[in-house]
């Protein structure tokens, strides 16, 4: 039977970070995903903010494409915000999962790709869990001191054997990867796009976010709960379609993907931080921001934090993770209940006005304002903008005055 220090489940970017930390520190660690290869589950758009790379000793080459430039379009609008210097990236979220795994394997841990967790028992101080190897359809048996769950939205670990599962508040996303010619590329490379508004994508937003010379990723995504104003609510594809059409005006492109996910969030972050020797990490325990949708960074930090007290186990000065869950809470819990408020009102209630002078509001901020607000959080920075905003309205207003005197 095979025997590890910690076995973790999903090897997305929450699950192939904590591993590589723990194997850096020596810990046999076995990382587990289902898929057999990193292209089949190419799911995220992965924009980030620049941080990213040095925070989480990501190399460049995972870069797809940098951006400097932040676009808005609402539905009668379009507001950009430019800087001299990268504000982020996208990254290739295979490369990077892929460069996650290799990592771990690099420094003494193994990676199975292929092969599924299917369930646990406490054995003997220990957790005998159950795998099931896709590719040769076996079933094989690991002993495992700690079991981490970094399933992301499938809980898979933590809710797989419960009957009742809990409620969560969802939200889809479709994507795609289309080539087109260098003269559109060019119009939006370099540039972060969303488009907002009920013209664009109601209860939701659609973007354009760009990768490698001449790939695009233009994508959808909802909210899976009904707009008070909005009666209906097309499928993705449609307004996917309708980017593709009416924002870049592509009449000919080449589909070399299509990808997708739901996310389940917990509202207040009432998910299972850990059981007796299982912990969870990244979207198990929504740590995805619920009012923009960016999860990479947050699965990363709870990986931090969670390989901090996997540590402290394994060299037997902790016999819970108790205090995992308290950290995590107060790294996220103000931001995120925050956050999931303004998505409630945003994608079920905004009128399209609304939509719009909120964007007007930023109008005047410079491109690392408008990042601290939406990657950081920084709403108090909303009133920096809005006082320029009064200001420009009073200007709009004398100016007007005079003018009609002369
Ligand atoms: C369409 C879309 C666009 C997005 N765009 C962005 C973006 O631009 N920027 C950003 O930061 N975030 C974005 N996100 C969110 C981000 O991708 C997630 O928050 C992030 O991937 C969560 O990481 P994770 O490791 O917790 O979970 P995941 O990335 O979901 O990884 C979980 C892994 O577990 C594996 N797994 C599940 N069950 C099992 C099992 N039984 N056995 C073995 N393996 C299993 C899965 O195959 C998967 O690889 C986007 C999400 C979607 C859906």
């Amino acid at each position: 039977m095979y025997r590890c220090d910690v076995l973790i489940v999903g090897a997305g970017p929450g699950g192939g970070h904590c591993a590589r930390l723990l194997a850096k520190k020596g810990h046999k660690v076995l990382l587990l995903e289902r898929y057999k290869d990193f292209g089949r589950n190419n799911f995220s758009s992965a924009g980030a903010p620049k941080e990213i790379l040095s925070r989480f000793d990501l190399p460049e080459i995972l870069v797809g494409s940098w951006w400097n430039k932040f676009i808005v379009v609402t539905t009668d609008h379009k507001r950009v915000w430019q800087s001299d210097n990268h504000q982020g990236c996208v990254l290739d979220f295979k490369k990077m999962r892929q460069f996650l795994a290799d990592e771990v394997s690099d420094y003494g841990g193994e990676v199975w790709l292929g092969c599924r967790y299917i369930d646990h028992c406490e054995q003997n101080d220990a957790l005998l869990v159950t795998i099931k190897n896709n590719l040769t359809n076996t079933k094989i048996e690991v002993m495992a001191n700690v079991l981490v769950d970094a399933t992301g939205a499938t809980r898979r670990v933590m809710c797989g054997q419960m009957k009742k599962k809990p409620l969560f508040t969802t939200a889809t996303g479709v994507e795609h990867l289309i080539e087109v010619d260098e003269k559109i590329y060019n119009t939006h490379a370099k540039a972060l796009t969303f488009l907002l508004g009920h013209q664009w994508m109601p209860g939701g937003y659609s973007w354009v976010f760009p990768m490698e010379q001449n790939i695009l990723k233009v994508g959808a995504g909802v909210y899976n709960k009904k707009h008070e104003l909005v009666k209906e609510v097309k499928p993705l594809n449609h307004y996917i379609e309708l980017l593709i059409q009416n924002y870049l005006q592509v009449e000919k492109y080449k589909l070399i993907d299509v990808h997708g996910e739901t996310l389940k969030y917990n509202s207040g972050l009432q998910d299972i931080y850990n059981k007796g020797r299982i912990i969870a990490i990244g979207d198990a325990v929504s740590t995805v921001n619920w009012l923009g949708g960016e999860g990479i960074r947050h699965a990363m930090e709870s990986a931090e934090i969670a390989h901090v007290f996997i540590c402290q186990f394994l060299e037997g000065k902790i016999n819970n993770f108790d205090g995992y869950q308290q950290q995590m809470k107060s790294t996220f819990l103000a931001k995120w209940n925050m956050c999931e408020k303004l998505a409630n009102k945003k994608y079920t209630q905004d009128t399209d006005a609304l939509i719009n002078r909120v964007f007007s509001y930023l109008e005047g901020l410079k491109l690392e304002d408008v990042v601290d607000i939406l990657f950081y959080y920084k709403f108090e920075k909303i009133s920096k903008g809005l006082g320029a905003f009064v200001l420009r309205k009073l200007r709009s207003f004398f100016r007007k005055k005079i003018w009609g005197r002369q």
